[in-house]
Formats: structure tokens, C-alpha cells, sequence
């Protein structure tokens, strides 16, 4: 629970402040904002075209937070009350983003308006207003790693030099215009260095984060349950909507790409301190990931598949996974980073921060979590007669 006595990461006092938070409603809105209610006195408001991942954080009125939570249902595209509510408050927050990998090449239109053009007013709004921001950006503008391009044999694939993402020297290395893929990833770097510039040339306070998939509880939605039956949501979502259906799990191109991946809670961790620390994290782009968590997608899916049997008391499919290239189940245009492993040196020194659960761990209570919400709806829809 909030107390008055918390000091930031040099001692000093941390004093109360007030947090517009756009994207609040989504999966790591809806972290952070348990993580600022629960266990701070800052108060948020929250904006989001839609609120059921924290409406248990908004309802009932006597929760014992509800004078530091108010939300705005609004969409930043068009809103005229984004500036007011960006004034009213110390610290600006922006996860508003259509950030699905499926999106990128079927609506890369979406995809560049969403990570780039709406969040242009965001950042003159907080630079025209001397507001700090704190911006999501994505481990995505990294793209493909140095080593992608050595032959396949060659031994300095594993040599890190050629594939540790590091934020101050790697380069953004993305696939040709037509792959559309890129759009997101482009989109985002572009924004990036608009923050960088305002930073530079009118003195903005920013920092930016760049995720390396983070995951946990309330992450996308399940086709058909809490989301679209057409709808692809992010890897983690699309095998859980498999195990839960008894169905095996779409390995894209042989699930070859490696990942890192970290726990939500973890990564939360990172931001608090991002905020709550601003003159060690002003004028930072922080990689948030944890390296030792990688794993092929492949290797996921096996993992999940093993701990989701273990979690949901029911056997394992002989054949779990099935292959699928990326043409039929992304569409034309599509692309992959063949690996991310994020170096941790600036937010170590920063910010002494390090990830600490493990892979296994993090999927145990986001498997359980996944059972408990989603395994009785799935069975009643399997259930149901389908209509001639
Ligand atoms: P999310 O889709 O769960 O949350 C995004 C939220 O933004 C949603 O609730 C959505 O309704 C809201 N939003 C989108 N457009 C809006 C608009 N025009 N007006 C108002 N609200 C709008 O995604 P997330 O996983 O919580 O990601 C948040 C941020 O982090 C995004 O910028 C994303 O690109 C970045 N990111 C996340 C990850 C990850 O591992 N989860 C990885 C890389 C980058």
C-alpha cells in the first residue's frame, strides 16, 4: 500500500505526482497501473478507447484507490481534450499503439498513423507544455541483427558482437519497403527520433523504452472468447488459444526466431523506477528485456505445451506443434528480426535494474492465470452445435 516515506534510488524523497497515461487500458497499462495504485501515492489518469483490463482498478467507488485513478474514455486521433489532460499532469506516458504483428502487413496504413502520426501531438503537446514523457517504443527498430547477414556456417554468428542489441551503437537494420512487416518497426524508430530531436533542440525531458517482448497475465485476448473469432493476437495469446482448445500449436516458418522473453511484472519493475528516478532515466532509450530467457519460438511452444499440461492437469497432444509457413498464416509482405537478446548495460548503470523470474516461472503463472479466465469459456464454445 502507498506509503509517504519512499525514497528514489539517490535517497531522496519521492514526491506524489500525477501520471497521464495514454493506452492505460491495455496489457502493460493495465500492469503499471495496479503497480502505481498499489504501491505508490501517484495518482493517474488513465485514457483508453476501452478500460476492461483495469475496470477491477475502477470499480467499486469505495476501492481504497479510487481518488487516484480517473478514466478518460477518449481516442487520441482525434480528442480535444488530450492537450488539457497532458497540462493537468507531471508525467506523460504513451503505450497507445496498434503493435500485433499480424496488423503490420495486412493494415500498415493503421500501423504507421497509430505508432507514428497520432503520437505526434502527444510529443509537442509535452515539449510545447515542459511536461516530461516516457515513450514506448520497441525492441522492433533493432530488426534483423548483423549476424542474419554471415553465412548460415559461419562461427561468428555466435560470437555476441554480431547479435547483442545494444541502444547506443547497434543500427536499425529493416527488409525492403515492399516487405511491409517494417512499417511498425520504421514507425516507430521515426518517432523515436522525433523525441531525440525535441529533446536536443527544446530541451524536452524524455525517456524511451524499448520492450523486449514482455509478458504475463491479460496479454492480447483469446479468439472468440474476450476478442474477434478472425482476430491474430501475439505469439503468447495464440498458443494459449491452442492449448486451450486442444489444438496443436502454428509453428511459423518452423519457429526458428529466437526471442527473449521477460516477465511483466519484471519489466513493470523498470518503469516504476524510470519514473520515480527522472534525472537518471531523462534523455535514456532503455532496452527492457531479460537476455537469459531466449528460446527459439519453437522451444516456447514445447515449453508451453509442457507446462500448460502441467498447470491444466490435461495430457499433452502427441503432436503438439504443426508447421505453417509465414505467406499462409501472416499474408504477403511479412518478415521476422531473426533474434533479440537486449544488452543491459545502460539500465543496469541507470538504474540497477535486472530481471528475476524465470521462463519457465513467468509461463507457469501466466498458464495458470490463462486456465482459471479462459478453459471453462473455450469448452462451452467448443461445446455449442455449430449452424447450418
Ligand atoms: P496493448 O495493445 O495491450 O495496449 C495498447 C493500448 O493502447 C490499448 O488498450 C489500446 O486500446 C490503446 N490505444 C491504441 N490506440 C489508441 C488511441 N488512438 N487512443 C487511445 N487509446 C489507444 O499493447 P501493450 O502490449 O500494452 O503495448 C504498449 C506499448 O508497448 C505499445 O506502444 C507497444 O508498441 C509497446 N511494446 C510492447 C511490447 C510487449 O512486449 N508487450 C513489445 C514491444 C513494444
Amino acid at each position: 500500500m502507498a506509503t509517504g516515506n519512499r525514497v528514489d534510488l539517490d535517497g531522496r524523497p519521492i514526491k506524489p505526482i500525477t501520471i497521464c497515461m495514454i493506452g492505460a487500458g491495455g496489457f502493460i497499462g493495465s500492469h503499471l497501473c495496479e503497480k502505481l495504485l498499489l504501491e505508490t501515492p501517484h495518482k493517474i489518469l488513465a485514457l483508453d478507447v476501452y478500460n476492461d483490463k483495469i475496470k477491477h482498478l475502477l470499480e467499486p467507488a469505495s476501492l481504497p484507490w479510487a481518488d487516484r485513478i480517473q478514466f478518460h474514455r477518449l481516442n487520441i486521433k482525434h480528442d480535444s481534450r488530450l492537450e488539457g489532460l497532458i497540462k493537468m499532469a507531471d508525467l506523460t506516458i504513451n503505450l497507445a499503439a496498434i503493435c500485433t504483428p499480424a496488423d503490420y502487413n495486412t493494415r500498415p496504413l493503421d500501423t504507421i498513423y497509430s505508432n507514428f502520426i497520432d503520437a505526434l501531438p502527444v510529443v509537442k503537446y509535452c515539449s510545447e507544455n515542459n511536461k516530461r514523457l516516457i515513450h514506448f517504443s520497441t525492441c522492433e527498430v533493432y530488426g534483423k541483427t548483423i549476424g542474419s547477414f554471415l553465412p548460415k556456417d559461419s562461427p561468428l554468428r555466435q560470437d555476441p558482437a554480431y547479435y547483442i542489441l545494444k541502444e547506443d551503437t547497434s543500427p536499425c537494420i529493416f527488409g525492403p519497403i515492399e516487405k511491409q512487416r517494417w512499417s511498425y518497426a520504421c514507425a516507430k524508430q521515426l518517432i523515436e527520433r522525433l523525441i531525440y530531436a525535441e529533446g536536443a533542440e527544446n530541451g524536452l525531458e524524455f525517456t524511451i523504452v524499448r520492450p523486449f517482448n514482455w509478458i504475463g497475465p491479460r496479454m492480447d485476448f483469446i479468439p472468440g472468447i474476450d476478442g474477434p473469432s478472425e482476430g491474430v493476437p501475439r505469439v503468447l495469446a495464440c498458443f494459449s488459444n491452442a492449448l486451450l482448445r486442444s489444438e496443436p500449436l502454428k509453428l511459423v516458418d518452423g519457429g526458428q526466431s529466437q526471442r527473449s522473453f521477460v516477465y511483466i511484472k519484471d519489466a513493470i519493475e523498470a518503469v516504476l523506477l524510470m519514473i520515480e528516478n527522472p534525472h537518471r532515466a531523462n534523455g535514456h532509450i532503455f532496452n527492457v528485456g531479460n537476455p537469459y530467457n531466449e528460446v527459439t519460438v519453437k522451444q516456447l511452444a514445447e515449453m508451453m505445451t509442457k507446462v500448460y499440461s502441467e498447470v491444466s492437469g490435461e495430457p499433452a497432444l502427441e503432436a503438439p506443434t504443426v508447421d505453417v509457413s509465414s505467406k499462409e498464416f501472416y499474408g504477403e509482405g511479412y518478415d521476422d528480426s531473426d533474434k533479440r537478446v537486449p544488452d543491459m548495460t545502460i539500465i543496469n548503470r541507470q538504474l540497477g535494474w535486472n530481471p528475476k523470474t524465470s521462463l519457465w516461472d513467468l509461463l507457469e503463472s501466466t498458464l495458470t492465470y490463462q486456465h482459471k479466465t479462459y478453459a471453462e469459456a473455450v469448452k462451452k464454445t467448443i461445446a455449442k452445435p455449430t449452424s447450418s
